[in-house]
């Protein structure tokens, strides 16, 4: 196998400005830019995850790993295994989504991109080990890797996001969902900087989470709003509108577009002292974008007012 990494061109990001107010500037860290397809943030966590397995040489090489119906990390995973030349299986949450996945936006996606699907019920999905077992009887080379990518590599992938342009922000800003990303930022920062993350769901585990992957003390949580995993009201869906217009830059309504606005709301409440440096990372995301849309159309609201698919 290639001892060139496939993945060694996705290095380099831009660090762009987005406001200073209150005399606090806050800028953005386009890791979105990676693909408009796949987060950011979980290509990072698959980096290590995959080139370690790679460079193992397995003989049959396979990649099996676990998530919902709007997953990103499944779209990541679809993506990187079609870049590192790797089959990929995604064990799906839902059975009732075999018979039209073509229409759910992310499923469609991580398709195009290779991947295969095996959709199981809600009582199945939570036997993991079950289904693993499975697998490997016929795959004994295969890597599994968990729902949301969360493990010690992931973290390790997550240092990749922080380089020399990164180190003299005062704070860097990460949205939260099973903890990897923040972990990861929290371990690698200097000494001097703090960790703002921004819970998109009320998940007190996440303390110990950090703790055990990063093992050091400098991440303040917040949750953002509206609570929940996919919630979305109009007032987000308005402010990732504005925010496009204003900055070009589109955010998502799971992850981005609610740390962005909690983020605003921080400043303009002068949570920050004059001339402190933010970073906030855009960890990607915007293929949610997709789905999203479908189910506000649905219920009549107001939608995301751009094509994440032409941008
Ligand atoms: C998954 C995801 C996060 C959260 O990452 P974790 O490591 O699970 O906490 C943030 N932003 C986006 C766009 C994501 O897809």
């Amino acid at each position: 196998m290639n001892t060139i990494s496939p993945f060694s061109s996705y290095f380099s990001v831009p660090i762009q400005e987005i406001l200073t107010f209150h005399e606090v500037t806050l800028c953005m860290k386009r890791e979105d830019l990676i693909h408009s397809g796949i987060s950011g943030n979980k290509f990072w966590k698959l980096y290590h995850n995959i080139e370690n397995y790679r460079l193992k040489h397995p003989s049959n090489p396979f990649i099996i790993t676990f998530g919902g119906a709007f997953s990103n990390h499944i779209v990541a995973t679809a993506y990187a295994g079609k870049i590192a030349n790797i089959p990929t299986l995604g064990i799906i949450r839902g059975e009732e989504l075999e018979a039209n996945f073509t229409e759910n936006p992310s499923l469609a996606l991580a398709s195009s991109l290779g991947m295969k699907f095996q959709f199981v019920s809600r009582e199945a999905y939570r036997d993991k080990k079950n289904i693993e077992k499975g697998w490997m009887a016929h795959y004994p080379d295969a890597i599994i890797i968990p729902e949301g990518g969360t493990n010690l590599a992931a973290v390790e992938g997550i240092k990749n996001m922080l380089n020399t342009s990164t180190k003299d922000f005062d704070y860097l800003c990460t949205a939260v969902g099973t903890g990897g990303t923040v972990s990861g930022l929290s371990k690698y920062a200097e000494e001097h900087q703090k960790i703002l993350g921004f819970q998109v769901v009320e998940d007190p585990s996440i303390v110990q989470v950090i703790h055990d992957l990063s093992g050091r003390d400098n991440v303040q949580l917040f949750t953002t709003e509206p609570k929940g995993y996919g919630k979305f009201d109009e007032k987000l869906i308005a402010f990732i509108n504005e925010f496009y217009q204003k900055y070009q830059i589109p955010l998502d309504p799971i992850y981005t577009g609610k740390m962005m606005m909690k983020l605003f709301q921080l400043i303009e409440n002068d949570y920050f002292v004059p001339k402190t440096k933010i970073l906030a990372f855009h960890t990607g995301g915007i293929q949610g974008v997709l789905g999203a849309n479908q189910l506000l159309k649905k219920k009549k609201k107001l939608t995301i007012d751009f094509n994440p698919l032409q941008i």
